[in-house]
Protein backbone atom coordinates (compact mmCIF):
# COMPACT_ATOMS: atom_id res chain seq x y z
CA UNK A 1 0.00 0.00 0.00
CA UNK A 2 3.19 2.26 0.96
CA UNK A 3 4.55 1.75 -1.94
CA UNK A 4 1.21 2.30 -4.41
CA UNK A 5 0.55 5.60 -2.41
CA UNK A 6 4.44 7.06 -2.49
CA UNK A 7 4.20 5.84 -6.28
CA UNK A 8 1.12 8.06 -6.47
CA UNK A 9 2.66 11.02 -4.97
CA UNK A 10 5.93 10.77 -7.27
CA UNK A 11 3.61 10.67 -10.16
CA UNK A 12 1.57 13.85 -9.23
CA UNK A 13 4.72 15.58 -8.80
CA UNK A 14 5.74 15.17 -12.12
CA UNK A 15 2.51 16.23 -13.37
CA UNK A 16 2.95 19.78 -11.57
CA UNK A 17 6.35 19.62 -12.98
CA UNK A 18 5.10 19.46 -16.60
CA UNK A 19 2.13 22.06 -15.56
CA UNK A 20 4.77 24.64 -15.06
CA UNK A 21 6.91 23.75 -17.99
CA UNK A 22 4.38 24.28 -20.57
CA UNK A 23 3.55 27.65 -18.64
CA UNK A 24 7.15 28.66 -18.67
CA UNK A 25 7.22 27.29 -22.65
CA UNK A 26 4.04 29.31 -23.44
CA UNK A 27 5.71 32.08 -21.37
CA UNK A 28 8.86 32.41 -23.11
CA UNK A 29 7.05 32.15 -26.60
CA UNK A 30 5.15 35.11 -26.23
CA UNK A 31 7.62 36.70 -24.61
CA UNK A 32 10.05 36.37 -27.96
CA UNK A 33 7.07 37.17 -29.69
CA UNK A 34 6.85 41.06 -27.96
CA UNK A 35 10.44 41.64 -29.03
CA UNK A 36 9.75 41.02 -32.76
CA UNK A 37 11.48 38.07 -32.96
CA UNK A 38 10.38 36.49 -36.49
CA UNK A 39 10.96 32.97 -36.94
CA UNK A 40 10.60 31.42 -40.44
CA UNK A 41 10.40 27.85 -40.68
CA UNK A 42 7.91 25.11 -40.19
CA UNK A 43 5.73 25.07 -37.20
CA UNK A 44 7.34 27.62 -34.83
CA UNK A 45 6.50 30.56 -37.07
CA UNK A 46 2.74 29.52 -36.63
CA UNK A 47 2.99 29.98 -33.10
CA UNK A 48 4.49 33.51 -33.33
CA UNK A 49 3.46 34.90 -36.20
CA UNK A 50 -0.17 35.93 -34.66
CA UNK A 51 0.70 37.21 -32.20
CA UNK A 52 3.30 39.14 -33.13
CA UNK A 53 0.95 40.60 -35.68
CA UNK A 54 -2.45 40.66 -32.98
CA UNK A 55 -0.47 41.70 -30.28
CA UNK A 56 2.93 43.96 -31.10
CA UNK A 57 1.55 46.10 -33.88
CA UNK A 58 3.86 48.24 -34.17
CA UNK A 59 7.01 45.84 -33.51
CA UNK A 60 9.80 45.60 -36.28
CA UNK A 61 8.19 41.89 -37.43
CA UNK A 62 8.11 40.48 -41.23
CA UNK A 63 5.10 39.40 -43.21
CA UNK A 64 5.26 36.01 -43.77
CA UNK A 65 2.89 33.75 -45.81
CA UNK A 66 1.65 32.11 -42.14
CA UNK A 67 -0.20 34.76 -41.59
CA UNK A 68 -2.36 35.26 -44.42
CA UNK A 69 -5.32 33.10 -42.55
CA UNK A 70 -5.80 35.76 -40.04
CA UNK A 71 -7.38 37.45 -42.73
CA UNK A 72 -10.73 36.77 -44.94
CA UNK A 73 -9.83 37.83 -48.29
CA UNK A 74 -12.87 37.02 -50.08
CA UNK A 75 -14.56 39.96 -48.36
CA UNK A 76 -12.78 41.93 -50.27
CA UNK A 77 -11.34 43.83 -47.38
CA UNK A 78 -7.80 44.30 -47.45
CA UNK A 79 -5.70 43.61 -44.40
CA UNK A 80 -4.36 47.14 -42.94
CA UNK A 81 -1.08 46.40 -41.02
CA UNK A 82 -0.18 49.54 -38.66
CA UNK A 83 3.53 48.55 -39.05
CA UNK A 84 5.15 50.70 -40.96
CA UNK A 85 8.68 48.97 -40.38
CA UNK A 86 8.35 47.47 -44.13
CA UNK A 87 6.36 50.66 -45.84
CA UNK A 88 8.21 52.39 -48.03
CA UNK A 89 9.19 55.53 -47.32
CA UNK A 90 6.83 58.24 -48.55
CA UNK A 91 8.34 60.07 -51.17
CA UNK A 92 7.56 64.26 -51.12
CA UNK A 93 8.80 64.90 -54.59
CA UNK A 94 6.25 63.27 -56.25
CA UNK A 95 7.80 63.42 -60.01
CA UNK A 96 5.23 63.54 -62.77
CA UNK A 97 7.54 63.48 -66.35
CA UNK A 98 6.83 64.48 -69.38
CA UNK A 99 5.63 62.20 -72.07
CA UNK A 100 8.09 62.96 -75.61
CA UNK A 101 6.00 64.69 -77.95
CA UNK A 102 7.20 64.69 -81.69
CA UNK A 103 6.14 65.97 -84.98
CA UNK A 104 7.54 64.75 -88.05
CA UNK A 105 7.14 65.08 -91.61
CA UNK A 106 5.67 62.18 -93.85
CA UNK A 107 6.18 61.23 -97.52
CA UNK A 108 4.04 58.99 -99.43
CA UNK A 109 6.03 56.99 -101.58
CA UNK A 110 5.15 57.27 -105.51
CA UNK A 111 5.91 54.90 -108.10
CA UNK A 112 9.74 54.63 -108.47
CA UNK A 113 11.04 55.68 -105.37
CA UNK A 114 13.91 53.63 -103.87
CA UNK A 115 14.84 54.29 -100.22
CA UNK A 116 17.94 56.14 -101.77
CA UNK A 117 15.89 58.47 -103.90
CA UNK A 118 13.93 59.03 -101.15
CA UNK A 119 16.54 60.16 -98.49
CA UNK A 120 17.69 62.00 -101.03
CA UNK A 121 15.00 63.92 -101.43
CA UNK A 122 14.87 64.73 -98.05
CA UNK A 123 18.77 65.25 -97.27
CA UNK A 124 18.53 62.47 -94.81
CA UNK A 125 21.23 58.70 -95.18
CA UNK A 126 19.07 56.23 -96.05
CA UNK A 127 19.74 54.41 -92.95
CA UNK A 128 17.98 57.42 -90.94
CA UNK A 129 14.90 55.90 -93.36
CA UNK A 130 15.24 52.62 -91.35
CA UNK A 131 15.66 55.10 -88.04
CA UNK A 132 12.14 56.52 -88.28
CA UNK A 133 10.50 53.09 -89.69
CA UNK A 134 11.96 49.93 -88.18
CA UNK A 135 9.42 48.08 -90.57
CA UNK A 136 11.21 48.81 -93.57
CA UNK A 137 13.65 46.15 -92.83
CA UNK A 138 10.75 43.44 -92.73
CA UNK A 139 10.52 41.39 -95.73
CA UNK A 140 6.76 41.61 -95.49
CA UNK A 141 6.95 45.61 -95.94
CA UNK A 142 8.06 46.31 -99.87
CA UNK A 143 8.28 49.83 -100.75
CA UNK A 144 4.82 50.07 -102.38
CA UNK A 145 3.43 53.73 -103.47
CA UNK A 146 0.89 54.86 -101.21
CA UNK A 147 2.88 53.90 -98.19
CA UNK A 148 3.42 56.33 -96.02
CA UNK A 149 6.84 56.69 -94.57
CA UNK A 150 8.23 58.86 -91.13
CA UNK A 151 10.82 61.08 -92.51
CA UNK A 152 13.11 62.38 -89.17
CA UNK A 153 14.58 65.69 -89.22
CA UNK A 154 18.02 64.54 -88.29
CA UNK A 155 20.05 61.72 -88.78
CA UNK A 156 18.86 59.35 -86.13
CA UNK A 157 16.88 56.16 -85.12
CA UNK A 158 13.23 56.83 -83.29
CA UNK A 159 13.26 54.11 -80.67
CA UNK A 160 10.43 52.59 -79.34
CA UNK A 161 10.52 52.48 -75.79
CA UNK A 162 10.13 49.11 -74.45
CA UNK A 163 9.36 47.80 -70.81
CA UNK A 164 12.46 47.63 -69.12
CA UNK A 165 14.52 50.73 -70.95
CA UNK A 166 16.09 53.03 -69.24
CA UNK A 167 17.81 55.91 -70.78
CA UNK A 168 21.08 54.10 -69.74
CA UNK A 169 20.20 50.78 -71.50
CA UNK A 170 18.76 52.75 -74.89
CA UNK A 171 22.45 54.93 -74.84
CA UNK A 172 24.00 51.05 -74.64
CA UNK A 173 21.85 49.79 -77.24
CA UNK A 174 23.11 52.42 -79.93
CA UNK A 175 26.26 53.62 -78.42
CA UNK A 176 25.20 56.95 -78.37
CA UNK A 177 25.64 58.88 -75.35
CA UNK A 178 22.85 59.86 -72.43
CA UNK A 179 23.48 63.53 -72.95
CA UNK A 180 22.68 63.25 -76.59
CA UNK A 181 19.47 62.01 -76.48
CA UNK A 182 18.60 64.55 -73.63
CA UNK A 183 19.92 67.24 -75.81
CA UNK A 184 17.01 66.20 -78.22
CA UNK A 185 14.18 68.59 -77.00
CA UNK A 186 11.33 66.81 -78.52
CA UNK A 187 12.28 63.92 -75.91
CA UNK A 188 11.20 66.10 -73.21
CA UNK A 189 13.17 64.20 -71.02
CA UNK A 190 13.85 65.80 -67.88
CA UNK A 191 15.46 64.32 -64.35
CA UNK A 192 15.16 61.83 -62.83
CA UNK A 193 14.79 60.69 -66.94
CA UNK A 194 12.07 57.99 -67.26
CA UNK A 195 10.95 56.05 -70.45
CA UNK A 196 7.91 55.25 -70.89
CA UNK A 197 6.51 52.39 -72.85
CA UNK A 198 4.79 52.83 -75.98
CA UNK A 199 6.17 56.20 -76.78
CA UNK A 200 9.06 57.01 -79.08
CA UNK A 201 12.39 58.92 -78.11
CA UNK A 202 14.97 59.94 -80.78
CA UNK A 203 18.07 58.67 -80.72
CA UNK A 204 20.34 61.58 -82.64
CA UNK A 205 22.96 60.09 -84.78
CA UNK A 206 22.30 56.07 -83.78
CA UNK A 207 21.89 53.37 -86.58
CA UNK A 208 19.50 50.76 -86.35
CA UNK A 209 21.25 47.71 -86.67
CA UNK A 210 19.68 45.30 -89.33
CA UNK A 211 20.01 41.55 -87.79
CA UNK A 212 20.91 39.29 -91.04
CA UNK A 213 19.87 35.47 -90.82
CA UNK A 214 23.39 33.49 -91.03
CA UNK A 215 23.42 30.56 -92.78
CA UNK A 216 25.04 27.09 -90.99
CA UNK A 217 28.73 27.28 -90.75
CA UNK A 218 30.69 25.33 -92.90
CA UNK A 219 33.07 22.37 -92.20
CA UNK A 220 36.15 22.14 -93.17
CA UNK A 221 36.20 18.61 -92.31
CA UNK A 222 33.52 16.99 -94.90
CA UNK A 223 29.99 15.86 -94.39
CA UNK A 224 27.13 17.12 -93.24
CA UNK A 225 27.16 15.53 -89.44
CA UNK A 226 25.34 17.00 -86.77
CA UNK A 227 26.36 20.89 -86.08
CA UNK A 228 29.11 19.93 -88.27
CA UNK A 229 27.51 22.07 -91.69
CA UNK A 230 28.75 20.75 -95.11
CA UNK A 231 32.00 21.64 -97.00
CA UNK A 232 31.93 22.95 -100.24
CA UNK A 233 32.69 20.30 -102.79
CA UNK A 234 33.44 22.31 -105.94
CA UNK A 235 34.86 26.04 -106.82
CA UNK A 236 32.25 28.24 -108.66
CA UNK A 237 33.33 30.48 -111.65
CA UNK A 238 33.02 33.91 -110.24
CA UNK A 239 30.42 34.84 -112.21
CA UNK A 240 26.83 35.46 -111.29
CA UNK A 241 23.73 34.96 -113.68
CA UNK A 242 20.02 36.21 -112.86
CA UNK A 243 17.96 33.64 -110.51
CA UNK A 244 14.94 34.15 -112.47
CA UNK A 245 14.03 34.87 -116.41
CA UNK A 246 12.35 38.39 -114.96
CA UNK A 247 13.72 41.85 -114.47
CA UNK A 248 10.64 42.86 -112.17
CA UNK A 249 12.56 44.28 -109.44
CA UNK A 250 10.29 45.21 -106.46
CA UNK A 251 13.35 46.08 -104.12
CA UNK A 252 16.76 46.68 -104.63
CA UNK A 253 19.62 46.14 -101.84
CA UNK A 254 19.85 48.78 -99.41
CA UNK A 255 20.97 49.55 -95.57
CA UNK A 256 17.45 47.90 -94.70
CA UNK A 257 17.54 45.11 -97.24
CA UNK A 258 21.16 43.13 -98.63
CA UNK A 259 19.23 41.55 -101.23
CA UNK A 260 17.16 42.48 -104.62
CA UNK A 261 13.29 41.18 -104.69
CA UNK A 262 12.10 40.32 -108.27
CA UNK A 263 8.37 39.70 -108.44
CA UNK A 264 7.43 36.84 -110.46
CA UNK A 265 4.39 34.84 -110.51
CA UNK A 266 4.12 31.10 -108.25
CA UNK A 267 6.27 28.27 -110.46
CA UNK A 268 8.72 30.03 -112.00
CA UNK A 269 11.70 28.32 -112.22
CA UNK A 270 14.85 29.64 -109.90
CA UNK A 271 18.51 29.01 -111.58
CA UNK A 272 21.61 28.40 -109.44
CA UNK A 273 23.19 31.72 -110.14
CA UNK A 274 26.98 30.21 -110.05
CA UNK A 275 28.56 26.54 -109.65
CA UNK A 276 28.23 25.40 -106.04
CA UNK A 277 27.63 23.19 -103.49
CA UNK A 278 24.01 23.02 -101.71
CA UNK A 279 24.65 23.56 -98.23
CA UNK A 280 20.90 24.71 -96.80
CA UNK A 281 17.75 23.92 -98.71
CA UNK A 282 14.52 23.65 -96.62
CA UNK A 283 11.92 25.46 -94.29
CA UNK A 284 13.27 28.71 -92.75
CA UNK A 285 12.17 29.66 -89.52
CA UNK A 286 13.88 33.19 -90.10
CA UNK A 287 10.71 34.84 -92.73
CA UNK A 288 12.56 32.99 -95.56
CA UNK A 289 9.39 30.38 -96.11
CA UNK A 290 11.64 27.77 -98.54
CA UNK A 291 14.69 28.61 -98.82
CA UNK A 292 18.46 27.26 -100.56
CA UNK A 293 22.34 28.69 -99.66
CA UNK A 294 24.58 27.27 -102.42
CA UNK A 295 28.24 27.64 -101.48
CA UNK A 296 30.31 28.63 -104.29
CA UNK A 297 33.75 27.26 -102.23
CA UNK A 298 34.90 30.95 -103.11
CA UNK A 299 34.37 33.21 -100.23
CA UNK A 300 30.92 33.67 -102.17
CA UNK A 301 27.06 31.99 -101.21
CA UNK A 302 23.61 32.84 -102.66
CA UNK A 303 20.33 32.40 -101.21
CA UNK A 304 16.76 32.37 -103.00
CA UNK A 305 13.55 32.69 -100.56
CA UNK A 306 10.37 32.73 -100.49
CA UNK A 307 10.43 29.40 -103.04
CA UNK A 308 7.06 27.23 -103.88
CA UNK A 309 9.27 24.24 -104.50
CA UNK A 310 12.80 22.70 -103.86
CA UNK A 311 14.66 20.90 -106.55
CA UNK A 312 18.06 20.61 -104.86
CA UNK A 313 19.33 18.53 -101.30
CA UNK A 314 22.25 19.92 -98.83
CA UNK A 315 25.58 18.32 -100.12
CA UNK A 316 24.01 18.85 -103.71
CA UNK A 317 26.46 19.79 -106.24
CA UNK A 318 24.86 22.14 -108.82
CA UNK A 319 25.96 24.05 -112.28
CA UNK A 320 25.49 27.28 -112.81
CA UNK A 321 22.05 27.71 -114.82
CA UNK A 322 20.71 24.15 -113.48
CA UNK A 323 16.58 24.79 -111.95
CA UNK A 324 17.20 24.02 -108.17
CA UNK A 325 13.68 25.59 -107.42
CA UNK A 326 10.45 27.72 -108.05
CA UNK A 327 9.22 30.68 -107.47
CA UNK A 328 6.73 30.92 -104.43
CA UNK A 329 5.44 33.49 -101.91
CA UNK A 330 6.45 31.16 -98.53
CA UNK A 331 7.58 32.90 -95.13
CA UNK A 332 7.61 36.73 -94.52
CA UNK A 333 6.44 37.53 -97.94
CA UNK A 334 3.83 39.93 -99.19
CA UNK A 335 3.36 38.43 -102.64
CA UNK A 336 4.96 35.59 -104.94
CA UNK A 337 8.73 36.69 -105.63
CA UNK A 338 12.15 36.26 -105.48
CA UNK A 339 14.20 37.00 -102.45
CA UNK A 340 17.97 36.93 -103.92
CA UNK A 341 21.27 37.64 -102.07
CA UNK A 342 25.07 37.21 -102.85
CA UNK A 343 26.93 37.10 -99.77
CA UNK A 344 30.85 37.44 -99.56
CA UNK A 345 33.27 35.94 -96.69
CA UNK A 346 29.27 35.88 -95.29
CA UNK A 347 28.56 39.38 -95.79
CA UNK A 348 25.57 40.56 -97.92
CA UNK A 349 26.71 42.83 -101.01
CA UNK A 350 24.47 44.28 -103.56
CA UNK A 351 23.54 41.77 -106.36
CA UNK A 352 23.15 43.84 -109.01
CA UNK A 353 27.14 44.98 -108.90
CA UNK A 354 27.32 41.28 -109.69
CA UNK A 355 24.55 41.05 -112.25
CA UNK A 356 23.90 44.47 -113.32
CA UNK A 357 20.52 45.45 -112.72
CA UNK A 358 20.25 48.82 -115.33
ZN1 LIG B 1 13.68 40.73 -100.07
Amino acid sequence: MEEDSNHWHKGGGYLVLLVVAIFLFFGWRIGLADKGVVETDGEETAVSSPISSQQNPDGATAFSSDQAPLYDFSTGDLPVFNDTGLAPQPNPHTYEGKLPHHEFETYTVERGDTPGTIAEQFGIAVETLLGGNARLSQETTLLQPGDVLIILPIDAVLHEVQPGDTLESVSEQYDIPVEDIIAYTDNNLEFPYRLYPETNIMVPGAKREVVIWQPPTVSSSGGSGLGGGIAPKIVGTGTFQFPVNNRNFTQFYWYGHPAIDIALGEGNAVFASDTGTVTYAGWNTWGYGNLIVINHGNGYDTIYAHLSGINVVPGQIVYKGNVIGYTGNTGNSSGPHIHFEIRIGGNPDDPCWYLGCG
